[in-house]
């Protein structure tokens, strides 16, 4: 895994490393929460520190404040459950994310929002391909 290799170089320089690392997580999922699709402006440990949880990948999602605020120390997956915004999709994304496999994490995580910024671009030129289908 170079992965592994990149974290051990970065252990050099702890402060860069953390720097890098947490604007990666919110790169990863294009600056949204992983639990509610706003914007992410905290990481969020998903075992919370108190209860051991690391300061890992595996371990820490993008979140917004106000899901990061409210989640305080509950188990991730409980306190999901019970949320509105609460989407299976999403749920399955954090299990992945927790086991490591990230672009598992990711697709569900597209998946779960059609919405938002990209996956609407895409879904209009979808639209309009499906269109010209029928019009062919
Ligand atoms: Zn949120």
């Amino acid at each position: 895994m170079h992965n592994r290799d990149a974290v051990f170089l970065e252990d050099l320089c702890p402060k860069l490393r953390d720097r890098r690392w947490r604007k990666s997580l919110h790169e990863f999922t294009g600056k949204s929460c992983i639990y509610c699709g706003e914007n992410s402006e905290s990481i969020d440990h998903v075992l919370p520190r108190s209860k051991g949880g690391l300061s890992i990948t595996e371990n820490c999602v993008p979140a917004c404040l106000s899901c990061n605020g409210r989640k305080t120390d509950s188990d991730a997956f409980e306190w999901y459950r019970q949320q509105r915004f609460y989407d299976p999709r999403r749920s399955m994304a954090i299990r992945a994310w927790t086991e490591g496999d990230i672009r598992l994490a990711l697709r569900l995580l597209k998946w779960a929002q059609p919405k938002k910024g990209k996956n609407l671009e895409k879904s209009k030129t979808q639209l309009s391909e499906d269109y010209s289908w029928q019009a062919a």
